[in-house]
């Protein structure tokens, strides 16, 4: 997610560099708070809004957990009130791909199911402030997931199974000590050496048949020939949940589907602070005012219902804008048809979600190149 901001408070700046390898941040007299992404007790301070601006706006772009945490944060910590945030949505149901929908007679799809651990610290933040589904008044959403997943625990009987459907041992990762190296070695590169570098480009083929590395990639999607550095950056991610790695056992699910679990509570909480949700609504550019690479969003531009739009950002608000949705252009098969692709695999079209940041970067090269990855099948787009 990117943040466009009026620069309401710049008492300690960071700087966002165009090229985003060459900044750090880095603690010196001028900057003495924690890092932004750090999580923990000291982070759960109520910042007391000495620098709210009266009337300033929040714009969202996507009600998919990203947009609904921001909606979230600007008014639990932001002291922006609810009824000032509008979070608009191609699609008519918020939630993007943390769907559930379906009934007992045709049968209930969900886009993925979600794996989740321990240390998704932002979830878990938000979400032991959201009044539980099922317990009483005052239990949390988090106090229900511990509930059920303290009793329930999840792990796997059998985790690996070759020889057409015989389990095989998965009791251990199966790494020599020059394959541990060449994992401690990957942990400690920096990204900007790792552009175009593939998985199989740097592992030696006797690491490909290993038991981690079958665990690793059943776990998160991952083709031999995917990215390096994406997989760098999901083991830094995901490091400390190595030890049930092998028999999922550091994995916690919840009871329902994504969407009843998480986005129905979140956004029954965020319209009872007065947050606006606008359904239909399809962003496809923006219009700043550019001071010395220091982009100032002056609007927004829409397609409502199909009607061109324009929503002014005054100089105080927020706007946060996602650079396209994942799902987007799902399709579906059954037992008897096999789902079809309708949009192009290497320009999704200016009917898509797509186009905004496509457009955006056409005018800044802050936003990168989005052809990078629709040059590839967004198929291959997966995540976690
Ligand atoms: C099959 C699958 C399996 C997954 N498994 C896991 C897992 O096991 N664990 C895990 O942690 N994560 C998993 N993920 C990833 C996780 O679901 C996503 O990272 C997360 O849901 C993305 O949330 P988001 O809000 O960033 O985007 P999205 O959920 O994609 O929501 C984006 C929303 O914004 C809207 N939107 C986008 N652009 C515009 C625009 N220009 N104008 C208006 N509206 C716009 C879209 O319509 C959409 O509703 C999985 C994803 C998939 C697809």
């Amino acid at each position: 997610m990117m943040t466009l901001t009026a620069d309401g408070n710049n008492r300690h700046p960071f700087i966002v560099e165009a090229d985003t390898t060459s900044g750090y941040w880095s603690n010196h007299p001028d900057n003495t708070l924690p890092p932004p992404d750090m999580m923990g007790a000291y982070m759960r301070n109520r910042p007391y809004p000495a620098n709210q601006i009266e009337g300033r706006k929040g714009w969202i772009i996507g009600s998919g957990i990203a947009g609904l945490a921001a909606a979230f944060y600007l008014v639990r910590d932001g002291a922006v009130k609810g009824e000032d945030i509008t979070i608009f949505d191609a699609l008519d149901i918020e939630g993007g791909s943390l769907d559930g929908a379906g009934n007992a007679e045709d049968g209930y799809i969900i886009r993925g199911g979600r794996e989740m651990n321990w240390n998704y610290d932002n979830l878990w933040d938000i979400f032991q402030d959201i009044q539980a589904i099922e317990l009483p008044s005052g239990y949390s959403v988090l106090d229900e997931y511990r509930l059920i997943n303290d009793n329930d625990p999840n792990y796997s009987k059998a985790r690996l199974m070759h020889k057409q459907g015989q389990i095989r041992d998965f009791s251990t990762f199966g790494l020599s000590r020059s394959q541990q190296w060449q994992l401690i070695r990957l942990l400690l590169k920096r990204k900007e050496n790792l552009d175009d570098v593939t998985i199989e480009d740097y592992f030696s083929a006797d690491f490909l048949q290993t038991n981690f590395w079958f665990f690793w990639r059943s776990m998160f999607a991952f083709e031999n020939w995917h990215s390096l550095l994406e997989m760098k950056l999901y083991m830094h991610r995901f490091i400390d949940a190595i030890d049930g790695l092998n028999d999922m056992s550091a994995l916690v699910f919840p009871k329902y589907n994504q969407y009843d679990t998480f986005v129905r509570p979140l956004v029954e909480h965020l319209k009872k602070q007065g947050v606006k949700f606008e359904f239909g609504a399809r962003a496809y550019d923006l219009e700043w005012r550019d001071e010395e690479g220091k982009c100032t969003v002056t609007g927004i531009r829409m397609l409502n219902h199909g009607a061109a739009d324009l929503i002014s950002v005054n100089e105080k608000d927020l706007v946060f804008v996602l650079t396209g949705s994942m799902t987007e252009g799902t399709a579906y098969g059954d037992m008897n048809h096999a789902p079809v692709l309708q949009r192009g695999r290497h320009d999704p079209g200016n009917d898509s979600d797509w186009a905004l940041w496509k457009n955006i970067a056409k005018k800044s090269s802050l936003f990168g190149k989005p052809e990078s990855l629709t040059e590839n099948e967004l198929s291959d787009f997966s995540g976690l």
